[in-house]
């Protein structure tokens, strides 16, 4: 692989073009505060080490700010109309699209996506806007039969208040989406914690986003705290003020957050790791299923929360499939991912090289053979390797857990029965696939004793959903669902409402209380 080097024109032209400097502010609510003495991160490109920009962090007294401004915003919002807070929510998406090209740029500098997967999370972010406008003109409730006469019995979705979101840095920017336009439509406020790794694109997005919001004089709904896990996310936990907190990241953060905010009797949507598997059945379409398995394990260079970790192929066609497979692993370029034909680009940093490299060795001496891959390849500043395929077998512990980097598990299997049990051996619980033109192997995968994964796939791979559905996990992922679907409920309160339009006061149950 040759050495990268991002030209530095491209990076001011980027930078420019977003209304970013070479140090930012990463404290909104309503302003952009700056203070002198504030601590400051470096946002260096993992593609080839190069510094972007700088970026200063919020400190207690921004957090208290940002969630007592975040408290006036709800109490305007929440009285605007939903559709028309969904005029809003549509004027971003319009924005959206006009800036698609740079922030996807942005995405693939800060985080390493290669540009079609950094413009699609752009896209994705649109597609949500596109939704939650159709959504503003529906969270409908119930009509309930009442027992009693003269009586109605109704269910209304009422604002919950402000939600805090906090992201992990392999979306950075389509996550927040998926939440806070969601939440904005159902009349929700929002604090937004991004991942310290990618505090740029946050930044980027949030002047796209507030450029609207003040051209229609709306209030200021949308507030950006960059800060450390343990200190502002911490914060976040702990905070009554927050009565939902949205969080994306590892299981093991995730664990943390679901007992402090319980504590509080606080609501969460948990979004966390996966350990996802595809399942090719001795009949499937060979080349539909090397593409869904390839796609799905080297697509964001293994850095998806969905991304295929293990693949459980039929004895039939396991040596052929495999051999394939092989093949286009060592075909794949990798390297730059702003180059249009590379499809892996690097790993978002050197831990992430070193949690690779380790697993490898672990995978080895656990019995595990190396198929193809599992090299770091020497760089001088970016984080580039050769994405493994690792032949498995049961008694190995490694696979059980999720190593954010690309590592395929190879399994053989000869019974669906054998298949589902591997599927789901693993804690976590976020997308399974099945590549079968088999109606019994589909269906007993899709059945009640089938693929036990929030999201479960049928000749298409693990990674790669799309915003309709609701996106979530169970187990170890955590149950969170957000994005389409009803995801929206999570965002409101639910009030069930008796109305009584009579002239006497009949009790529920016939009960009599005569004074
Ligand atoms: P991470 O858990 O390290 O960090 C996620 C976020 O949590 C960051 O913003 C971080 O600053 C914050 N954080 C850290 N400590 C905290 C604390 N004590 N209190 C509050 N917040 C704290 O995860 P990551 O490395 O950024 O992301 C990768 C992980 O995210 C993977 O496990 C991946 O599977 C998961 N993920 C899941 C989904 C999903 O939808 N299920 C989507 C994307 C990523």
């Amino acid at each position: 692989m040759k050495d990268v080097r991002i030209p530095r024109k491209e990076i001011e032209r980027v930078l420019e073009s977003l209304d970013l400097e070479a140090e930012n502010s990463g404290v909104f609510y309503g302003r952009w505060v700056k203070k002198e003495e504030a601590r400051t991160i470096e946002s260096r490109s993992p593609i080839d080490g190069s510094t972007i920009a700088r970026t200063t962090m919020a400190d207690a007294e921004d957090y208290e700010n940002a969630v007592s401004s975040a408290q006036q915003a709800f109490e305007e919002w929440r009285d605007i109309p939903a559709p028309k807070r969904g005029d809003l929510i549509r004027k971003i998406g319009e924005q959206l699209r006009k800036k698609k090209n740079d922030l996807g740029y942005l995405i693939s500098l800060e985080a390493g996506k290669v540009l079609t997967e950094a413009r699609g999370e752009i896209q994705e972010m649109i597609d949500v806007a596109d939704f939650a406008v159709g959504l503003s003109r529906q969270l409908y409730g119930l009509t309930i039969a009442s027992e009693r006469a003269s009586h109605r019995l109704l269910e209304q979705w009422v604002p919950l208040g402000v939600t805090g979101i906090i992201t992990s840095f392999n979306f950075p920017a389509s996550v927040w989406s998926w939440n806070s336009f969601v939440a904005a439509v159902a009349g929700d406020s929002i604090v937004w914690k991004p991942s310290s790794k990618v505090p740029l694109t946050a930044i980027a997005i949030t002047k796209a986003v507030q450029e609207i919001v003040e051209k229609e004089s709306m209030p200021s709904i949308f507030s950006l705290v960059v800060g450390r896990g343990s200190e502002i996310g911490e914060a976040m936990l702990n905070d009554p003020r927050l009565p939902l907190i949205s969080f994306t990241g590892s299981v093991e953060s995730g664990r943390n957050v679901s007992e402090k905010v319980a504590k509080r009797l606080g609501r969460t949507i948990l979004e966390l790791g996966g350990n996802n598997a595809a399942t090719v059945s001795d009949n499937a379409d060979m080349d539909i299923a090397l593409k869904g398995v390839a796609f799905g394990a080297l697509a964001t260079a293994g850095q998806r929360c969905t991304s295929t970790r293990r693949a459980i192929i039929h004895e039939k066609i396991y040596d052929e499939f495999l051999s394939k497979l092989r093949n286009i692993y060592e075909n794949v370029q990798i390297g730059n991912p702003l180059d249009e034909k590379t499809l892996v680009g690097p790993l978002i940093d050197e831990e992430a090289v070193k949690k690779f490299r380790n697993a490898l060795d672990i995978a080895v001496k656990e019995g595990g053979r190396i198929i193809t891959g599992g090299d770091v390849i020497e760089s001088k500043n970016g984080y580039y390797v050769k994405p493994a395929i690792v032949e498995s077998n049961r008694s190995m512990k490694i696979w059980m857990e999720e190593t954010f980097a690309p590592i395929l598990y190879v399994f053989k299997y000869s019974s669906i029965e054998e298949a589902i049990e591997l599927n789901n051996i693993v804690p976590q619980g976020l997308s399974s696939s099945i590549f079968s033109t088999s109606i019994h192997d589909i269906g007993e995968f899709l059945s009640g004793h089938g693929s036990d994964t929030g999201l479960v796939n049928v000749n298409t791979g693990t990674a790669g959903a799309e915003i309709g559905g609701a996106f979530g996990g169970e187990k170890d992922t955590g149950g969170g669902r957000e994005s389409g679907s009803d995801a929206w409920k999570n965002y409101m309160k639910r009030q069930t409402v008796t109305l009584n339009y009579g002239k006497t006061l009949p009790l529920a149950q016939d009960v009599e209380f005569k004074i």
